[in-house]
């Protein structure tokens, strides 16, 4: 994973990211500076610390919430172990540029880049990150949401659901069903307008047993050609075969990262010889074949249902 993805899902995982950033008084400059050397030091440690468990950007707010006291944090930017962004708003000086810039704008990731850092299904990332703030105003480089900060998982998946194409929500907003980040019922009272039915919808179609990110998609792409998809079948010598299509093709989806002992390889094979004595034609299918070829996918699956339809 990419360092800078590592520090956004901290800051996600530990804090309330940035509230809109609050005057700060500027009374407070000599107080720290004026104390024991030791007493500065203790000061200057506490600041920093409390912005690296917020992965490095903070606001006054938040870290007065977080027990810092002004006069530390005025003593940090004297002392240069933190930057003031914005007013209001503070970052350790190797703080993720991402964070940096957004709170420079009083803004937090959003979406799909607040999913991505959380480690939920994200298909494909985006072009350019989305944040999240209260004013709603452009920001350069970035796809701006207007919302309350800071971001609940139930915001971050209604703003994915909302704002990008419909597999690539349901991916995002399956996983954090999945992991009980979100809870379904509460997610479908969300959007009770009429002009946002597709997306309940969407929503509708969310089952939190699925396996994997490659699964989900598979699935979603041969539900839209109106083929009946099974999840997580219980085969006798097998286990759960991943997706089972019109009651004859199975779908096997595992990633890679399955294969990576040679235990697990053993496993695979046991199990794709399994299916062929039970006559269960299996495909077996990788996310990037998915996401590169889906119209191809989706014609692999048809001919292989025709094939074994017509030797029955
Ligand atoms: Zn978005």
């Amino acid at each position: 994973m990419k360092p800078g993805v590592e520090v956004l899902r901290q800051c996600l995982r530990t804090v309330p990211p940035l509230h809109c950033a609050h005057a700060f008084s500027t009374y407070a400059l000599l107080a720290a500076v004026s104390d024991s050397r030791n007493r500065q030091h203790a000061l200057m440690r506490t600041i920093t610390d409390a912005l690296a468990a917020m992965g490095g950007v903070g606001s006054t707010s938040s870290l007065r919430q977080a027990g810092v006291s002004r006069r530390s944090i005025e003593a940090g930017v004297q002392d240069s172990s933190v930057q003031r962004v914005a007013r209001g708003v503070y970052a350790l000086p190797d703080a993720e540029p991402l964070l940096v810039h957004a709170g420079r704008h009083y803004a937090v990731p959003a979406c799909v880049t607040a999913a991505q850092a959380a480690g939920l299904w994200v298909v494909k990332g985006p072009g350019r990150p989305h944040l999240a703030a209260g004013h709603g105003r452009p920001i350069d480089g970035c796809v701006v949401h207007r919302s309350n900060v800071p971001l609940t998982h139930l915001d971050i998946v209604c703003q994915s659901l909302r704002c990008l194409p419909p597999l690539e929500g349901l991916t995002i907003a399956e996983s954090a069903v999945k992991r009980g980040l979100v809870q379904l019922p509460t997610l479908r009272e969300q959007f009770p307008a009429v002009r946002e039915k597709a997306v309940l919808g969407l929503v509708a179609r969310i089952r939190p047993q699925s396996g994997s990110i490659i699964e989900t998609m598979a699935r979603y792409l041969l539900e839209e050609a109106g083929l009946t998809v099974e999840l997580q079948v219980k085969i006798p010598g097998v286990g759960h075969l991943d997706l089972l299509v019109d009651g004859l093709l199975g779908i096997e989806t595992d990633g890679y990262a399955h294969h990576r002992s040679r235990a697990a390889y053993r496993e695979d094979r046991r199990r794709w010889n399994v299916t062929v004595v039970r006559g269960i034609p299996t495909l077996r299918v990788t996310f990037e074949m998915l996401l590169s070829e889906p119209t191809e996918f989706v014609r692999m699956v048809h001919r292989a249902l025709a094939t074994y339809r017509s030797a029955q």
